[in-house]
C-alpha cells in the first residue's frame, strides 16, 4: 500500500470548480469531459518548467517544446516514450509566428487539418482517449453536436483512430459549405447526422442520449466538448513555440498575448502557460460584442447575456464555459485576476475595418477573428513602449470565411487547394428527424 501511494502522488488529479464531485485521475477526466456536478475539472498543481528550459527553447522545435510541457504536465501518468508518440500523433504541423509590421507578430495556429486553431485540442485529446483505450482494450462511441468549428477538427482528429467511433450532429442549413463538407466527406469510422432542426436540437439530442439507459448500457458513449481538460493542455503548446520563436528571431522584449475569445479556453491554456513559467507581461481577451469578459474586467460584475450574431462567428458566445478555469489560473481575486489579463472588444463595423485596413497597408489576410485580435493589441500596446512585441493569435485561415473576407477586401483572395479540394468532394450525412425515438432507434440499429 505505501508503494502504491508513493507512485501515485505525482499523477495529475483533478477536482470540479463546484467541489461536489470527486477528484478524478486524468483518465477518468478525459472520457468524463465534464464532471457530475457540472463544474470543470480543473488539476490540483501546474508545475513550473526549469530555466534551462527557457533559455533553450530557441533550438527546439514545435514537437519537442509540446513533448517538453506534456512531460511536466502527464510525465507521472504517462511513459516517457509513451507520451512522445502521442504529442507525435497529435501535433503533425507548425504554427508560425510572422511579423505584420514591427514588433507586431500573428502567430499562425491554422496550419492543421481543418484551418482553425481547434485541431490542436481535438487531436490531442484523440491521441490520448486513443491510448488510454489501447491499454484497456475498450471501444468507444463518441458524440457530438456541432454549430460549425469544432465538428470537422474533432471529425480530422478522431479520424481513422482505432478503438473510436465518432457521430456528429449538425443542424442542416446552418453551418457554412466548407464546414459541412470537413464533416462529411470523411467517411470511415466519422459518421455526419444532418438534423432537421437547430444546434439547440442537436445539443439536446446529444445530452438526450448520455442520459438514456439502455444507450448506455449498450454501448461506451462519451462526449468530446470543448471543456474536456485535454483539449485544454496542447493549446498552452503554441504560447512556448511562439516565445521560442521570437526568441530565435532576436527579439527578447517582453510579449504581450492578444487572444480572440469566445469560450476562453485558448485564454486559459495560454494562462497555463504562463503559470508554467513562461514570461508575458499581459495577455488581452478580444472579443466581438459578446464582450462579457472585457466588461467583467472593466468592471469586477461578471454578467452573462444571451449571444448575439456577428461576423466573427465562432465568438459568439454569451457565457463563456471557460470563464471559472481563467479566473483560477489568473489568480482567483479581481485585483489579481487584472494583472493578467485586460479586455477589448470590437463590433463587426470595426472588424471589417480593421481587415480592410490592415490588408491595404500590409498585403495580410485576416479572418473576422484575427482581425478581432490584431485591434485588441494595438489598442493595448499604443500605450506601451514600441519595443514590446505584441503577438495576436489567428485562430483560423481567412479562406473558412471567404464571403465576408472578399466582401470586405472588395477583391478575390487566394483559396489553398486543402479548402478547394475539399469543396469538391461529396457530401454523405443521413438525414435525422430533430425527435429523440428517431436518434435512438438510428443508434440503436
Ligand atoms: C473556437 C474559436 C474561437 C474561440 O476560442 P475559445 O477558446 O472558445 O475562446 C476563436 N476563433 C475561432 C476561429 C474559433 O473557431
Amino acid at each position: 500500500m505505501q508503494d502504491l501511494f508513493l507512485t501515485r502522488k505525482l499523477d495529475m488529479i483533478l477536482y470540479s470548480t463546484k467541489h461536489e464531485s470527486p477528484d478524478v485521475s486524468l483518465e477518468e477526466a478525459v472520457f468524463r469531459g465534464l464532471p457530475p456536478d457540472n463544474g470543470l475539472y480543473m488539476p490540483y498543481t501546474i508545475p513550473t518548467l526549469p530555466a534551462s528550459f527557457f533559455e533553450d527553447i530557441q533550438h527546439l522545435s514545435m514537437q519537442e517544446i509540446a513533448f517538453e510541457v506534456s512531460k511536466a504536465l502527464l510525465g507521472e501518468d504517462i511513459p516517457a516514450e509513451d507520451l512522445r508518440q502521442i504529442v507525435e500523433r497529435a501535433i503533425t504541423f507548425e504554427a508560425p509566428l510572422v511579423a505584420v509590421e514591427p514588433h507586431t507578430f500573428v502567430l499562425e495556429l491554422f496550419h492543421g487539418p481543418s484551418m482553425a486553431f481547434k485541431d490542436f485540442g481535438a487531436r490531442f485529446m484523440a491521441s490520448l482517449m486513443s491510448y488510454f483505450l489501447q491499454k484497456s482494450a475498450k471501444e468507444i462511441h463518441i458524440l457530438v453536436a456541432t454549430s460549425g468549428d469544432t465538428g470537422g477538427a474533432v471529425a480530422q482528429g478522431f479520424y481513422n483512430t482505432p478503438g473510436i467511433k465518432v457521430t456528429i450532429l449538425y443542424p442542416t442549413g446552418k453551418v457554412s459549405d466548407i464546414q459541412e463538407k470537413q464533416l462529411t466527406t470523411l467517411g470511415g469510422n466519422i459518421t455526419a447526422l444532418e438534423v432537421d432542426g437547430t444546434f439547440d436540437d442537436c445539443q439536446r439530442l446529444v445530452k438526450s442520449a448520455f442520459l438514456d439507459n439502455e444507450l448506455r448500457s449498450k454501448f461506451n458513449l462519451a462526449s468530446a466538448n470543448s471543456i474536456n481538460i485535454s483539449r485544454l493542455i496542447p493549446q498552452s503548446f503554441y504560447y512556448f513555440s511562439a516565445y521560442a520563436q521570437l526568441k530565435k528571431q532576436g527579439h527578447n522584449e517582453p510579449v504581450v498575448f492578444c487572444v480572440p475569445s469566445g469560450n476562453f479556453g485558448n485564454l486559459s491554456a495560454g494562462l497555463i502557460a504562463q503559470k508554467m513559467g513562461l514570461p508575458v507581461e499581459m495577455f488581452i481577451a478580444a472579443t466581438n460584442i459578446n464582450h462579457i469578459v472585457p466588461d467583467y474586467l472593466a468592471t469586477g460584475i461578471y454578467e452573462p447575456k444571451p449571444s448575439q450574431e456577428t461576423i466573427s462567428n465562432a465568438m459568439d458566445v454569451g457565457n463563456p464555459s471557460n470563464f471559472v478555469r481563467m479566473q483560477l489560473l489568473a489568480g482567483e481575486q479581481y485585483d489579481e485576476i487584472i494583472k493578467h489579463v485586460t479586455g477589448d472588444f470590437s463590433d463587426d463595423t470595426a472588424t471589417r475595418t480593421t481587415m480592410k485596413a490592415v490588408y491595404d497597408a500590409t498585403g495580410y489576410v485576416m479572418c473576422p477573428h484575427t482581425a478581432v485580435a490584431y485591434r485588441g493589441l494595438k489598442h493595448y500596446t499604443a500605450t506601451l513602449p514600441e519595443t514590446v512585441n505584441g503577438v495576436f493569435l489567428s485562430t483560423a485561415h481567412y479562406a473558412k470565411f471567404l464571403d465576408v473576407v472578399e466582401e470586405t477586401l472588395g477583391t478575390k483572395v487566394e483559396v489553398p487547394t486543402q479548402l478547394s479540394d475539399l469543396l469538391a468532394k461529396e457530401k454523405v450525412a443521413i438525414q435525422m428527424s430533430k425527435d429523440f425515438a428517431d436518434f435512438k432507434a438510428y443508434l440503436l440499429q
